[in-house]
């Protein structure tokens, strides 16, 4: 398939094409309707908690242990928040969910239309332990076929398409079925000229090994994103020389301003921490290599449910940067130029 190139030049939303310049300022890495929930936590059954205001505290600190927190499945309240993202000062946003983090094409659709924001859909798998038999048993080629006829022609048998690779899942140690889930963006993205959105495994070396296969493989590093760099790399010199290889460096657990990690035995940092990290990176030479989202993934993090909700970096991040000097053109080069450039294909 060969359809190459007629989408060069332009944005694929939920709704369609876009020129670039309509994007304005965009999350590169959300999730609106999703379900993440553990598979261990999936296994043991029961019933949704209810959030209240006497448990959304625990909840939102132990945001996996409560069954329900990871499911974003009502299109109502989605609809309301993206009104919020909105009015903060959003115009679009990725939606990174993928084929185990239940996709929803139909219902991003609706949402994107009834809240006015350009939403862009990802492909591909999602980490090991979410994969089912058949999926883990596939020929690279045929996940890539898979993404390219997702990104040509339209996912689930309707006619909305993704416009972006990802976001594809990794382990630490990266395991052999992940290995060729990436094989196979790699090759999706050379067939369509779509950027990569990772999730690397949780250990410094994960991203450079990654970012060491997809430039083996023939892909291309400056149109790959290296997800949640916040929990997986926290030196400054760590950060720099993975922005040294070309590729983007994206902060989007922004709005966690706990310092506990319910997956591992690591520090996060805050939001203050996130941004003098970047500012680190930008006096490097690196103002073309950063994103920053939330990575809004469970409903404590949702104004219905208590939360900051998908307005926060608008609203209270770039007030905050103006405070650390960053200047309009920064801002503007890492809100709306850098997600312009990777959403735009090549
Ligand atoms: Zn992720």
């Amino acid at each position: 398939m060969n359809l190459s190139r007629k989408t060069s030049g332009k944005i694929q939303t939920v709704t369609g094409w876009i020129e670039p310049d309509l994007l304005g300022p965009t999350l590169m890495h959300e999730h609106v309707l999703c379900d993440i929930t553990p598979p261990e936590l999936a296994s043991q059954g029961g019933l949704e908690v209810e959030i209240t205001l006497e448990n959304v505290w625990e909840i939102r600190y132990h945001w996996t242990r409560h069954l329900g927190n990871s499911r974003l499945n009502r299109e109502d309240i989605a609809v309301q928040e993206l009104k919020r993202l909105r009015e903060a000062g959003g115009q679009s946003l990725v939606d990174l969910s993928c084929v185990e983090t239940k996709r929803n094409p139909l219902g991003l659709r609706r949402v994107a239309e009834e809240a006015r924001v350009n939403i862009v859909m990802g492909c591909g798998h999602y980490t090991e332990e979410f994969l089912s038999p058949e999926i883990a048993k596939k020929s690279a080629d045929m996940l890539a076929q898979e993404m390219i006829s997702d990104i040509f022609k339209g996912v689930d048998g309707t006619d909305i398409r993704s416009g972006i690779i990802g976001e594809i899942g990794c382990s630490y140690p990266w395991t052999e079925t992940e290995k060729r889930g990436m094989h196979a963006a790699v090759t999706a993205q050379q067939e369509t000229g779509a950027a990569i959105s990772v999730h690397p495994g949780r250990n410094p070396e994960a991203p450079h090994e990654i970012v060491q296969f997809i430039t083996d493989a023939g892909g291309d590093p400056t149109r790959t994103i290296m997800s949640h760099i916040d929990r997986t790399i926290f030196g400054c010199d760590e950060v720099l020389r993975l922005a040294d290889t070309g590729c983007v460096v994206e902060y989007d657990f922004f709005g966690i301003e706990s310092s506990y990690y319910p997956f591992q035995e690591i520090d996060l940092p805050n939001d203050a921490m996130r941004l003098n990290m970047i500012r680190t990176l930008v006096d490097e030479g690196h103002l073309s290599r950063i994103l920053i989202s939330h990575d809004i993934c469970t409903r404590t993090r949702l104004v219905d449910y208590g939360g900051h909700g998908y307005g926060h970096i608008f609203a209270n991040i770039i007030p905050m940067m103006k405070r650390k000097g960053f200047t309009d053109q920064e801002i503007d080069t890492i809100l709306v130029q850098n997600p312009c450039r990777l959403l735009t294909f090549v």
